[in-house]
């Protein structure tokens, strides 16, 4: 009955042990348990064979809770195979299945009389099914696991206080391939209490890591494998790019290696495991940005979660603008707006608009308005125009529109736009200016057909420039034999877009080209177009071209045109007609042109077809450079000889282009000869030619032996009659009178820019467009921009830049007062500042001494502040006319010429009774030389001094006449000085 007796015993050891089993174990959080037959409370009711074998024995633990136990214990028995198996178990998601058995084994020595058939160990199988197999049990079926052994067995002692422990083992299989199994235990022979069967598999659990979920993964199948996770985002987050999230599941269940991340979408930020949206008035841009940001300024949003702020009413963002940046509006309207017209070309300039708009990518953009003379009636300027740097996205406040359309009006609105200005509906916001443009020559010759080829002429047509820029008088037709070696042109005129041009030989080819005229002058030839005649005829037929009737008919016709044409153009205009030159690469040709109208050379988009239209190519061995005389702004100046071919040797200075010039420069230098070369007059410098196609670039001009007028001047002080200066002066008007008669303004009229020769004939010279100011050692900055010498500027050029015949007439006015006062200076040493100022008072400068009145008086004409009352140069030569003519008018006793008081005066003439001594005042009048003379005559004191009379001053031995004059001068400015100063007058 041992056998029965045994497991009673077991039983309360058991329940005991299973009760202290249960209160130390806690549920594993990462096990997924299959079967755990503590937690059954019911029968296992699990298989046992032999029924005497296994059997399955309930208790309770220790809070009463009831558990199932299986226990054998045949021991005594020889040849025991016991088998017990579980029911089947679902092994689900698992792939690797962990077996934990709680058991306890009796050791074979505390059982009396078992030597021999008690055993200490089991064995643990287990078998795959897809399915439940029923309750059959077959060994072979099984596959074995282990043999379990007791780590701990009961212990030696009395029975009573044998204290048995628990034994815990843990098997893994796997991995399974069917949906479940069974586990099975054998006994044989042992004494055991299988308290427990545990069944579990292991998980990584789902949790969040870096805001990406990662689920419930089962361990792999190998100890050592990791099971590769892909997170999912949790809900407004997103992955981080090429860094998606991804884990690791151990096979121990434990997540490992997280890598990659998501992040809060734009519009939301995290906070802890989850994405959370901005607040209202907060925004973020980007799921790259930690935090959620304040609006910017000028922007607003008024719900949750915003990627961006929306800009208030007015504000805009650029498509280029991040979200991060303040809302801006378009720019106020540039300040400022100043033009200058220029024929045809119009320069605009101005200032910044006030406001940027809070933007700093300010441009400027040009819109060009042709008016009618309609007001309102305008249309855009279309594709002809040109502008300099370009028409928008100017940078700089400054811009050139060229090839407008001559005496035309226009509107230019200058509008500043930034990076939102084509997002704003608001008005544009622009400065405008309203322009009338001047003349300008037409536009090229296109599209020139040869309507009839015969053996000895060819009738061309062509279309009529696209802009003529004024009235078309006529079209010259120039010509050429294409194989020529020398290049002969010939040109035939029309006044129609059609012509014949006869004379020609027969089977030649022929180049042609065509070009318009208006008053403005000479278009752009049309392109070279090249035409070959027909072969000659039969000697039989005579050609009507041939026909010696017809002949003297067209040359009879000719004539009768030409005469007329001469004779009309005598009537309509004597100055204005004579034969010129015209000057085509280099070959010269003569023609009648009845309309001489001076042409800006910057109106030729190529400057060197300027030159050679207006100036002859000399060769550079016909010129021998002899000295240097001067120093031009370019080069020096040398004087030297020209020797054309058939012709006598003559002086000529000629103007160098120093080396290493740029290419502005020599545009520029040119610049003056393409001007003289226009000009035909005895009183204006004669252009004898240019070199350009040698080094160094040289302008040769005809000599002046006596250089400028003003040093001349100043080196013959006092040594010319009136009547001599009167002549010098009447030279300049009479250039000067033909200059503006050729629509030419000087603006730089000044006796250091007249030139005198041998024979004291005046000419007037320096000539060229902005350069000429530039060169000018008297020019200065004005502040309505430019360089200008203001002591020779009419008061309108001063201000606001208003250049005509008219302010030249002015600065006549100014070289009449220089030459009568030997070239004084004008004005003496006022400062610029105080001229204007003085001139703008109503001041002008006092009659030169012995200046006779009626010469004066025609000085303060030229002086007027409204220039239409200033005289033309027309009539200016015919007063100075009348006065040579009449000597006597001109006649002024030394010493009668009084220059009137005036503060202009009190303040620059040096005030007599400041001087210490004669010796000092001689020394600031310069003529300190004389100083012993007036020792030795006895006059010692400035009283003394202010009492001679010009008998006195000669009787010093004072024989200058300039000399005598200057210290009278300066005698009787004291003795004025001492009236008005003290009331008391010196008698003389
Ligand atoms: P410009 O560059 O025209 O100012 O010339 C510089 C200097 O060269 C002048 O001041 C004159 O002294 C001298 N000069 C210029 N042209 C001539 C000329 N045609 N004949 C004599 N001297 C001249």
């Amino acid at each position: 009955m041992l056998s029965r007796s045994v497991p009673c015993l077991w039983i309360t050891v058991c329940l005991r042990l299973c009760c202290f089993v249960d209160s130390g174990e806690a549920q594993n959080a990462k096990e997924v348990i299959l079967l755990d037959s503590k937690a059954q409370q019911t029968e296992l009711e699990w298989i046992s064979y032999p029924p005497n074998g296994w059997e399955e024995i309930s208790g309770l633990d220790e809070n009463y809770t009831p558990i199932r136990t299986y226990q054998v214990c045949q021991v005594m028995e020889p040849n025991q195979n016991n088998w017990l198996r579980t029911n089947w178990i679902e092994k689900g998601d698992a792939q690797r299945i962990f077996v934990e058995l709680k058991f306890t084994l009796r050791d074979c020595n505390s059982l009396p009389g078992v030597v021999g058939t008690c055993k200490e160990t089991f064995n643990l199988y287990y078998q795959e099914t897809d399915s439940e197999v029923g309750r059959s049990l077959r060994e072979n079926q099984y596959v074995k696991i282990d043999t379990i052994a007791a780590d701990e067995s009961f212990t030696q002692g009395d029975l009573g206080e044998r204290k048995m422990k628990l034994n815990t083992e843990v098997r893994i299989i796997g991995p399974l391939s069917r949906r479940g199994f069974y586990l099975a235990f054998q006994d044989v022979g042992a004494c055991i209490a299988l308290v427990s069967v545990k069944v579990y598999y292991k998980k990584c659990w789902s949790i969040i890591e870096n805001l990406a979920t990662f689920p419930d993964t089962v361990t792999g199948s190998e100890f050592s494998s990791l099971v590769e996770v892909e997170g999912v985002c949790v809900s407004d987050a997103e992955e981080e790019a090429d860094n998606s999230p991804k884990m690791h599941c151990s096979a121990e269940g434990e997540w490992l290696v997280p890598i990659g991340k998501c992040i809060c979408k734009a519009g939301f930020h995290q906070k802890g495991d989850a994405c959370e949206p901005c607040g209202r008035g907060f925004y973020k841009s980007s799921s790259q940005d930690l935090q959620c940001s304040r609006c910017p300024a000028h922007s607003f949003n008024d719900r949750e979660g915003s990627w961006r702020c929306d800009c208030e009413d007015g504000y805009y963002r650029a498509l280029s603008d991040p979200p991060s940046v303040a809302c801006t509006r378009p720019p106020s309207a540039p300040q400022n707006l100043v033009y200058n017209i220029n024929q045809t070309t119009v320069s605009l300039e101005w200032n910044p608009p006030a406001d940027t708009g809070g933007r700093n990518d300010v441009s400027y953009r040009v819109i060009c308005r042709r008016c009618s003379w309609e007001p309102e009636e305008c249309v855009p300027c279309g594709p002809n125009v040109g502008y300099s740097p370009a028409q928008s996205g100017l940078v700089d406040t400054y811009l050139t529109i060229m090839d407008l359309l001559a005496h035309a009006n226009y509107t230019f609105e200058v509008e500043a736009v930034n990076g939102v200005s084509d997002l704003s509906r608001t008005q544009r916001l622009f400065a405008a200016v309203s322009i009338a443009t001047g003349q300008a020559a037409p536009s090229q010759v296109s599209e020139v057909i040869k309507e009839k080829v015969q053996q000895r002429s060819i009738q061309l047509s062509w279309q009529e420039p696209q802009q003529p820029n004024g009235v078309i008088t006529e079209y010259e037709i120039k010509y050429y034999e294409k194989d020529q070696k020398d290049r002969i042109y010939s040109t035939v005129r029309s006044k129609s877009t059609s012509a014949t041009v006869n004379n020609l030989k027969p089977s030649t080819a022929y180049v042609f080209q065509i070009r318009a005229f208006t008053q403005a002058g000479y278009g752009t030839y049309s392109p070279r177009m090249e035409i070959t005649t027909k072969e000659e005829a039969t000697a039989a037929i005579v050609s009507s071209e041939q026909n010696p009737v017809i002949i003297i008919a067209v040359v009879a016709v000719a004539g009768t045109i030409i005469l007329v044409f001469m004779v009309f153009g005598f009537i309509i205009g004597r100055r204005h007609c004579g034969y010129s030159k015209a000057d085509q690469e280099g070959d010269e040709e003569l023609y009648f042109q009845c309309t001489k109208t001076y042409i800006d050379p910057e109106t030729y988009e190529d400057p060197n077809r300027a030159v050679h239209q207006f100036a002859k190519e000399l060769d550079a061995s016909c010129i021998k450079i002899e000295r240097v005389i001067g120093a031009g702004e370019f080069g020096e100046v040398c004087s030297g000889r020209l020797k054309l071919p058939g012709k006598r040797d003559v002086s000529v200075a000629i103007k160098t282009l120093k080396v290493g010039y740029t290419e502005k420069q020599r545009r520029d230098f040119l610049c003056e000869a393409s001007i003289m070369g226009q000009f035909d007059h005895p009183n204006v410098v004669h252009l004898e030619g240019v070199v350009t196609r040698g080094k160094p670039v040289m302008i040769v001009i005809e000599y002046m032996e006596n250089g400028s007028l003003d040093a001349f001047l100043r080196k013959h002080d006092g040594q010319f009659t009136v009547i001599q200066l009167v002549g010098m002066l009447r030279g300049v008007a009479a250039g000067m009178r033909y200059l503006a008669d050729m629509g030419y303004v000087h603006r730089d009229l000044a006796a250091r820019n007249i030139l005198v020769n041998s024979n004291l004939v005046c000419k007037v010279s320096d000539f060229g467009l902005s350069r000429v100011i530039d060169d000018d050692p008297e020019a200065v900055y004005t502040t309505t921009g430019g360089k200008i010498p203001v002591r020779w500027t009419a008061p309108e050029a001063i201000q606001y830049r208003k250049f005509t015949s008219a302010s030249d007439v002015w600065s006549y006015g100014i070289v009449m007062w220089e030459v009568m006062s030997y070239g004084e200076r004008p004005y003496w040493d006022m400062s610029n500042q105080d001229v204007i100022k003085a001139i703008e008072e109503g001041y002008r400068l006092p009659a030169p001494m012995d200046c006779p009145p009626g010469l004066h008086q025609l000085m303060l004409d030229c002086w007027q502040k409204d220039r239409a009352e200033r005289p033309k140069f027309d009539q200016i030569v015919g007063i100075l006319d009348k006065m040579i003519r009449n000597p006597n008018t001109l006649k002024t006793p030394v010493g009668t010429c009084t220059r009137p008081i005036s503060p202009l005066l009190d303040q620059n003439t040096p005030d007599f009774t400041a001087f210490r001594s004669v010796g000092e005042w001689l020394e600031a009048i310069k003529m300190e030389r004389y100083r012993d003379n007036f020792t030795a005559a006895g006059y010692t004191s400035l009283e003394s001094v202010a009492r001679m009379s010009i008998e006195d001053v000669m009787s010093l031995g004072i024989t200058l006449v300039g000399h005598q004059k200057k210290i009278m001068s300066s005698i009787q400015t004291a003795r004025a000085q001492m009236l008005h100063l003290h009331g008391t007058g010196v008698q003389v």
